[in-house]
């Protein structure tokens, strides 16, 4: 039986991210405006503070478990964090999940992010072209590719790279790639509409030699599995940044001191339904997340629910925050406030982690009873 309702550890968990939460808007312009920093390892206030993470940690037995009091905070953070989350690096996840016992000694400690992505190949990573042959001389891997968009880069170690063999037919293979690699050449921090803190780079593998045993053996099907526990985070994130719409818009209308006045029948209508989506989005959040508690990140089930999350967060962030910019009318597009911004950044969240059309596909799939070729 599913109960939604809080820890007494859960609840102080939320008080503290909502804190942090409302120190970190302050910062919030700032690195909107300064494209090319990324966001510090963590702001000066967090240092006098109880990391939430590690009070997480600390008191996980009395909260609704570590999966779910980990996205309920993350449901807080609507603008840049309090401390940066080395944590969320994948490619450390698929290490730690495919990598031999060695690999995951070497590697336990760094932070390395991950690139499927390419130009041609985003939704479809089987459009993969990054290149890897092996040089029997050396033993060492000769890479060759381009890769974009890739999370965390800047701020991590290394990263994991998804590259095609030179074997006719060959599987996907993945390497550890460390920061300082000859041949690793990183381009720059990408420019976005939205989430200008979001530490986004380019790079080029360019004869980048890597040796034999860094390259993961890693299982494609199971490496897209990871993925599981992240979507509904991003679902989370996307729907932190929903509520400060909504909050913000319900002020902004109703006006303050003098002049305060009841809202209009037809604007408490619309900001009703919001709530309303909004709260049905959050619910799959932790839907989501208890089938990951119990099942797995892994399973079926967490795959099916994970998506759902994502597509339904993602599309509700959207849906938000348009509507939203359309009550508030010249009050949405004034750098006086952040709702542009949030209107800005909202968008990514039904993007990236497979956008609302593959999350619906891979839903589509589980429910009928489809494969990739048949519904792909
Ligand atoms: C800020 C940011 C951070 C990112 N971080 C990473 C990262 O760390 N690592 C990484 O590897 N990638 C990362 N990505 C890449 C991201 O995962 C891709 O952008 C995403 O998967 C979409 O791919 P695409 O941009 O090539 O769009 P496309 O795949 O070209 O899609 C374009 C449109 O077509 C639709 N579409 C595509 N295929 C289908 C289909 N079969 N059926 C129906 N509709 C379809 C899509 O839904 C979309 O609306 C990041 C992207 C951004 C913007």
């Amino acid at each position: 039986m599913i109960d939604f309702s809080l820890t007494e550890a859960d609840a102080r968990l939320v008080a503290l991210a909502k804190e942090e939460a409302a120190i970190a808007h302050r910062y919030a312009r700032h690195y909107d405006l300064s494209e090319t920093l990324i966001e510090p390892l963590e702001l000066p206030e967090a240092k006098d503070r109880p990391d939430p993470l590690q009070v997480l940690g600390e008191t996980v037995a009395q909260t609704s478990g570590a999966q779910i009091a980990n996205v309920l905070l993350v449901l807080e953070f609507a603008d840049p964090r309090m401390r940066r989350n080395q944590a969320l690096g994948l490619g450390s996840k698929i290490v730690e999940a495919d990598g031999s016992e060695e690999q995951k000694q070497r590697f336990r400690n760094k932070t390395l992010a991950i690139a499927i992505t390419e130009p041609g190949a985003g939704s479809d990573p089987r459009s993969v072209r990054t290149s890897a042959r092996l040089d029997p001389k050396t033993n060492e891997w000769v890479l060759n590719g381009e890769k974009i968009y890739c999370s965390y880069f800047e701020g991590a170690d290394g990263v994991l790279v998804i590259a095609r063999g030179s074997e006719e037919g060959e599987k996907f293979l993945a390497f550890v790639i460390e920061k300082g690699t000859p041949g690793l050449v990183d381009a720059r921090q990408v420019r976005k509409m939205g989430i200008r803190a979001w530490d986004t780079k380019d790079f080029f593998l360019r004869d980048c030699r890597v040796p034999e045993a860094n390259r993961i053996d890693v299982d494609f099907k199971r490496t897209m599995a990871s993925f599981n526990g992240n979507r509904p985070r991003i679902a989370a994130m996307a729907l932190a940044i929903s509520w400060d719409l909504i909050e913000f818009t319900r002020a902004q209308l109703a006006g303050t001191g003098s002049d305060a006045a009841p809202l209009s029948a037809e604007i408490e209508y619309r900001l009703a339904r919001l709530e309303a989506l909004h709260e049905a989005a959050r619910l799959t959040v932790l839907r989501s997340k208890w089938t990951e508690q119990r099942d797995g990140t892994a399973s079926a089930s967490t795959m099916v629910e994970a998506a759902m999350s994502k597509a339904i967060g993602g599309a509700a962030a959207r849906q938000i925050s348009q509507e939203c910019m359309a009550m508030l009318g010249h009050l949405a597009v004034s750098e006086e406030f952040l709702a542009e911004k949030w209107f800005r950044d909202a968008r990514i969240f039904d993007i990236f982690e497979g956008t609302g059309e593959i999350n619906r596909l891979i839903v589509a799939r589980a429910v009928l009873g489809y494969s990739a070729r048949e519904l792909g």
